[in-house]
């Protein structure tokens, strides 16, 4: 095999073509494109109304077996497939891929080009910044954070008539209620529209929100692995008059509008979504929402632009990359595929083969893109292609643990037919969880240089044994298209099969009976074990009417139970739901299991230390 350079290198070795070409290349009208410079640009939305009556293409979903440290390439995969379908077999196919965020990118894992001979390009242009949508969110996010804290200290310190006065301010000699505070006076059952006849009783209702600040669950984002600010005391200031109170912040990508972005169908339907959004709960019970804090309106003018598809190329040009937003860390990953409007979008239009991705394993990453996201979007998927690889089958099977920055052991370097074997009932399992949804299993093995043909051939064959569909290795990261031809060719194959795809559990369901059914059907659990806390957040949830959401749940993705360090198949677990949390304008409940950061931290020597830039050239160096 000939040696392959650095992704960065290949990346800036192909001259993209100039975005608006390739717009025009796929049947895009000018005025439907926004340019983003000369690599990327925005899809405006009314392009979905001119492809309304296309008919849909052929869905396919890439996800992967448990993952390990040592990675599986799901997206250099979902890449390469689209590469070799479109550049190839001359298929209309189009990459959906999440937006990197900058905290893996100069924390731990580095980018989400993918990789090698598959990659979106220019990768610079796609893992920094892109067009700001991450950064739309944090902005959003934040301003929720402040209206919360900002709403509490006012209502604390100015009377019902004070706050009265200036929440319904008087203009031209009137006081006039806006449309959301229309809305609040109707939750609260006042149906009044002139400010003027509210009895003292009514205002005392209408302007305290009465926030319990212990029932806070809308956290601070930034976008960077700040372990520090894991836990926070805010309104340290004197200004503050001592409304301290500790706080936290999550990665951006685990806020509730990113959630709201990757299951949103419209710009309506994202301006409700993001009007429905629970931040706390009232003295009294009641939730309290982004309407009620008079926020929704200004989320919507801030989120405007992060709705509409991005477009971007792969190095082979046809694999058209719509760059979308990144959901899958913590709660929120419902998968790195963009909203219904992106999907529909192509799938109408190309009509063939959209591919999309639904991060991490199978267990986390595809049960939510199923039962949440399919559920909300209506469409159907037609396939899934489960890629593994050599070395993380065999880390299931017992291999050593790796470390960052030393030389692999032996056993992953080495061919070694019993370990791998071994390692494959995680495979297994995870093929069999795609088929709890009826939908065809295609795997897809991750060529590494080291591996030999007979421990390719002998996933393929366990594969195939498990029920998959069809089992095929792959070279893409050093080959491009031509290096998974045969995984699109068998791709094509699952996607004739009539679908038979079925939800795993009804959202009508108790709470905890869809917890259940997601640990004893997918995760292997005997059962579940609900705590306190959780148990009172059921409680709670049934009491407020958000029962019948459908549940992402929050657990580790490196095993299939909640201890990260299970590997394989682990059996005989009962699964600890600690707390749950409700994304009620996203639309799910999430329950935690275990404790999981909402932040990551950064490693002794971050990915930062290599990120540079070449000042004569401009060129950015170090990034993968
Ligand atoms: P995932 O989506 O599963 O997290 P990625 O596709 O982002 O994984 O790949 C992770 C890293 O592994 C990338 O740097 C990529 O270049 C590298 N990689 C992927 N496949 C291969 C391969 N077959 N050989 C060598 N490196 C690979």
């Amino acid at each position: 095999q000939r040696p392959v350079p650095s992704d960065v290198t290949i990346s800036r070795s192909c001259v993209p073509i100039p975005i608006e070409c390739l717009a025009e290349e796929i049947g895009l009208f000018s005025d439907e494109v926004e340019l983003y410079g000369r690599t990327k640009a925005k899809v405006q939305l009314k392009t979905i109304d001119r492809l309304q009556a296309q008919p849909d293409g052929k869905y396919v979903v890439v996800t992967g077996i448990t993952p390990t440290p040592l990675g599986e390439g799901k997206s250099t995969t979902t890449i390469g497939l689209v590469q070799a379908l479109g550049a190839h077999l001359k298929l209309n196919a189009f990459a959906c891929v999440r937006q990197p965020s900058q905290g893996p990118t100069f924390g731990i894992k580095g980018g989400a080009a993918g990789g090698g001979y598959s990659q979106v390009i220019p990768m610079e242009e796609f893992n920094l910044h892109l067009t700001g949508d991450i950064h739309a969110i944090t902005a959003a996010n934040n301003l929720v954070a402040a209206a919360i804290d900002a709403r509490m200290f006012h209502e604390a310190t100015q009377s019902d008539k004070a706050l009265f006065n200036r929440l319904v301010p008087l203009t031209g000699g009137q006081r006039k209620f806006s449309p959301v505070q229309i809305n609040r006076l109707e939750k609260l059952g006042i149906k009044k529209t002139d400010p003027s006849t509210l009895t003292e009783e009514e205002i005392t209702h209408f302007v305290r929100l009465d926030i319990d600040p212990e029932s806070i669950t809308w956290q601070r984002v930034l976008d960077t692995n700040d372990r520090f600010l894991r836990k926070i005391t805010i309104g340290q200031s004197p200004t503050e008059k001592g409304f301290t109170r500790t706080a936290q912040f999550d990665i951006t990508v685990a806020s509730e509008i990113m959630a709201v972005l990757a299951l949103t169908t419209s710009l309506a339907d994202m301006k409700e979504k993001l009007a429905k959004m629970v931040v706390a709960t009232s003295r009294s019970g009641q939730p309290v929402t982004t309407e009620d804090l008079g926020v929704c309106g200004a989320l919507t003018v801030l989120m405007r632009d992060a709705i509409k598809p991005n477009l971007m190329q792969t190095l082979e040009v046809r694999g058209v990359v719509l760059g979308c937003v990144f959901t899958n860390y913590y709660a929120n990953h419902l998968d790195r595929s963009p909203l219904k409007i992106n999907y529909t979008l192509f799938m109408v239009y190309c009509c063939f083969l959209p591919v999309t991705e639904a991060g991490f394993g199978a267990d986390i990453g595809m049960e939510k893109f199923f039962n949440i996201k399919c559920r909300y979007s209506g469409l159907k998927p037609h396939v899934v292609v489960l890629v593994a690889t050599v070395r993380a089958l065999k880390m299931h099977g017992g291999g050593p643990t790796v470390t960052a920055g030393t030389p692999l052991p032996k056993e992953y370097i080495e061919e070694n037919l019993a370990l791998l074997e071994a390692g494959c009932s995680n495979m297994r399992k995870q093929v069999e969880n795609a088929q709890l949804f009826g939908v065809p299993v295609v795997v897809a093995v991750n060529a590494f240089k080291t591996d030999t043909k007979a421990e390719l051939d002998l996933i393929c064959k366990l594969a195939k044994a498990a029920g998959a569909f069809d089992a095929v290795h792959c070279s893409h990261w050093a080959d491009g298209g031509t290096g998974a031809v045969d995984l699109a060719r068998a791709v094509q194959k699952a996607a004739d099969l009539p679908s038979s795809f079925k939800f795993l559990y009804g959202i009508e369901l108790p709470i905890v009976d869809k917890i259940r059914i997601i640990a004893q059907k997918i995760y292997g659990a005997d059962d579940i074990e609900l705590l306190p806390e959780a148990q009172h957040k059921v409680d709670l949830y049934s009491k407020q009417g958000f029962a019948c959401l459908p549940i992402c749940m929050a657990k580790t993705h490196l095993s299939l139970s909640h201890d990260a360090e299970k590997k394989g198949v682990p059996t005989g677990f009962v699964l600890p739901i600690r707390d749950i949390r409700a994304s009620v304008g996203a639309g799910f409940l999430y329950p935690l299991v275990g404790t999981m950061p909402t932040i990551p931290g950064l490693p002794t020597r971050p990915c930062f230390y290599d990120i540079d830039l070449d000042t004569e050239s401009g060129e950015v160096l170090g990034l993968f």
